[in-house]
């Protein structure tokens, strides 16, 4: 949240003025920061935004709602996703950011509450309310929904990252489970049932490797395409799910208990899943990639 969407937002596309202000602050976590895109009524449609920019005098005042915003009611700063009303629309739209402090007046946080997944991190339902802002808050390399894309792009690879390290503490805890729990005599480990399975997670989790590997390496070569961080964050997040789903089965009934360490990556597995594109989202952009035909509407 910080690092890869927040920070990266304005490091692509923020004024020197915007970027002296928070860059190291935002580096250096004394400020939160957050990215707020997805609304109530568009999700996985966030191109259709409803959230409105317009100019008045010499400020912007935005008005509309975001959802599922992590860092969003942290005190920090939001950099908000909105409709410009009087400009000519581009492409998807005349779409900009504008870097919202949260205590201006208008702006309304809520933690979102009952969450089962990723509890680590606050995610807010925000309402702005006419929340007016200087003209200079606006983010001067923002112009079109595309460049909100750009930086989910970017943090595609992270997903798959992340998806990476849980699916690898659900392994590492099914291997020490079968070794030490004993059934009818033996090991789990010994039962070639269980072997299998072992071997199974195995060979999803060595592909969740090499997915990422490859990518770092075209990532450093500044060749990484965004489909191809689409096809990494779907893979993994479907391996990593696989993976735990299979180790939570493998330690029976204490599976389910928080201290044997599966169930909460597990939880945590959902969200990603989900977040910065669904894995049918994901299916669609790949789709298009492949046979240059767009199946998203
Ligand atoms: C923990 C968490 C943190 C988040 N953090 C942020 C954040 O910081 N900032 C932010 O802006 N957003 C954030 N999000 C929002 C996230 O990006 C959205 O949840 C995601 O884009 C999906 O949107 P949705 O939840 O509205 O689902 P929906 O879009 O309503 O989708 C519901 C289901 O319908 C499917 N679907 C939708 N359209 C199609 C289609 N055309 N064809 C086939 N199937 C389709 C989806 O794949 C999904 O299975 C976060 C979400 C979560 C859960």
């Amino acid at each position: 949240m910080q690092g890869g969407l927040a920070l990266r937002t304005l490091a692509l596309f923020g004024s020197s003025a915007q970027q002296e202000r928070w860059l190291t602050a935002l580096a250096d976590g004394s400020v939160l920061g957050s990215f707020a895109l997805t609304e109530p009524d568009h999700g996985s449609d966030s191109v259709s935004l409803e959230t409105v920019a317009r100019r008045d005098g010499d400020a912007w005042v935005i008005r509309g709602a975001k959802k599922w915003i992590g860092n969003g009611a942290s005190g920090g700063i939001t950099f908000v996703w909105a409709r410009v009303d009087d400009e000519a629309a581009e492409e998807h739209g005349a779409v900009r950011c504008f870097l919202v402090e949260q205590d201006a007046p208008g702006y309304t946080g809520t933690v979102i509450r009952g969450k089962a997944s990723l509890r680590a991190i606050h995610q807010a339902h925000i309402v702005l309310d006419d929340v007016r802002v200087p003209l200079d808050a606006v983010l001067p390399g923002t112009k079109s929904f595309k460049d909100a894309s750009t930086v989910l792009y970017a943090t595609r690879s992270g997903v798959a990252w992340s998806a990476l390290g849980h699916a690898t503490a659900c392994y590492e805890a099914s291997l020490a489970y079968a070794t030490q729990r004993v059934q009818f005599g033996k090991p789990l480990a010994k039962f070639q049932m269980v072997q299998e399975r072992l071997t199974h997670m195995l060979e999803d989790l060595t592909a969740m490797q090499l997915y990422c590997r490859r990518m770092a390496d075209l990532e450093t070569a500044g060749d990484l395409r965004p489909t191809q961080a689409s096809l990494a964050k779907f893979h993994n997040t479907r391996a990593a799910r696989r993976i735990a789903s299979t180790a939570r089965d493998l330690l029976g009934g204490n599976g389910i208990l928080l201290e044997n360490g599966v169930m909460q990556h597990m939880a945590d597995i959902e969200a990603i899943h989900t977040y910065e594109g669904t894995e049918s989202v994901q299916a669609l952009l790949l789709g298009r990639d492949i046979t240059g035909m767009s199946a998203f509407a």
